[in-house]
């Protein structure tokens, strides 16, 4: 019911526009919708070029996904979702863009490197939302989809990637950038992230319910996109709230032929120690397992002063003592620490963790450490 209401007030808002504009400032966006199933439909106006964006949200807000198209909407407006899905917005960031935002509910996950924007036909695009884990969400939609489509002479548009922009919501965070990070040969490296925990083993949890899953995962996923935007290929253990077992890591690794394997956890001591903090990096044996430790251990240091530097030591845990390449775990603080878990809580500081830890393995990859 509610689908068929805006389809109708779709249809009827971009008659009006129609009529009484001229068409290159209506919105390109006809028609959308978003299927249970988690398949987002567009269609547009023909050879329309389309961008899609995404955002972890801060905490207490859920991950956003959004695609700008040409042409302003009449009527920036927004539905409530239901399910996984809080909410969707039809914006007009300036005078000539149609905004679409999928903003998720708080906790729910998504994985950017697994979605992508395909062009299906010239006036057709379709996404499809991985990483829900089977999350329901309730349809919803403007427009009809079904109207024909313009076949003739189409060629598929060209597949459009995740890119680091300004932000839906300026002041909420900036957007992943690799700029400043290290330059290595492009194509060349293949590095093994592997956020520990996950599922139903939470690791760590500390002050205020910190989680240690939560914080790798979001510092693991971001490392990912930024040595990718080095032009280095990542494979992640995990990128979603699930439980993997220590031996298929490191089988995933081993026959990767990756050149470095780096797992990233949070340490913990009891809640009755919060004046325990600090930083250290674990490697099982080698030159060059301890140069990654060190290098890793030297960057999140730096970025974490006040907090005890614990050092780059010999461990012999299972992931990095398995892993045939050169390898380090990283504690990147204590959740139960005073001074290092509102740190890990917070959004900014797990973005500086990433840069920091992408900067090491850049390092390494480069042979400049
Ligand atoms: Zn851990």
């Amino acid at each position: 019911m509610v689908r068929s209401t805006w389809a109708w007030r779709a249809a009827w808002g971009l008659a009006l526009v129609l009529a009484t504009l001229p068409a290159r400032a209506a919105s390109s966006l006809a028609a959308w919708r978003l299927g249970g199933d988690g398949t987002l439909e567009l269609r547009t106006s023909p050879g329309v070029n389309a961008q899609a964006f995404f955002e972890e949200g801060p905490l207490g807000r859920g991950p956003r996904i959004w695609i700008d198209l040409p042409g302003a909407p009449l009527r920036p407006r927004s539905l409530p979702g239901g399910g996984a899905l809080r909410e969707v917005r039809i914006g007009r960031p300036d005078g000539g863009t149609t905004r679409l935002v999928l903003e998720f509910q708080p906790g729910v996950r998504l994985d950017p490197n697994q979605i992508r924007l395909v062009g299906t036909a010239r006036d057709r695009w379709r996404l499809e939302l991985v990483g829900l884990g089977g999350r329901p969400i309730t349809p919803v939609g403007e427009g009809s989809i079904e109207a024909p489509s313009l076949a003739s002479g189409w060629r598929p548009p060209v597949t459009p990637s995740w890119m680091p922009r300004p932000s839906e919501e300026p002041i909420v965070r900036r957007p992943l950038s690799g700029d400043g990070l290290p330059e290595v040969p492009r194509g060349r490296f293949l590095v093994v992230i592997d956020p520990g925990h996950g599922g139903p083993d939470p690791g760590a949890v500390g002050i205020g319910g910190l989680r240690e899953t939560d914080v790798v995962l979001d510092v693991a996923l971001q490392v990912a996109q930024l040595l990718q935007s080095r032009g280095v290929r990542v494979l992640l253990t995990r990128t979603t709230e699930v439980d993997v077992d220590l031996p298929p890591r490191v089988s995933l690794a081993n026959q990767s032929g990756a050149d470095l394997f780096v797992s990233l956890h949070a340490n913990a001591l009891n809640m009755s120690r919060p004046d325990v903090n600090g930083i250290e990096t674990f490697y099982f044996e080698g030159s060059r397992s301890q140069r990654l430790a060190r290098a890793i251990q030297e960057q999140i240091v730096a970025i974490s002063p006040g907090s005890p530097d614990r050092g780059a030591r010999p461990g012999r845990f299972f992931v990095i003592r398995r892993t045939v390449m050169p390898a380090a775990l990283a504690e990147m603080g204590f959740v139960t620490g005073s001074l290092d878990s509102p740190r890990l809580a917070d959004p900014g500081f797990r973005r500086r963790l990433a840069v920091a830890v992408s900067t090491a393995i850049l390092r390494v990859l480069g042979g400049s450490s």
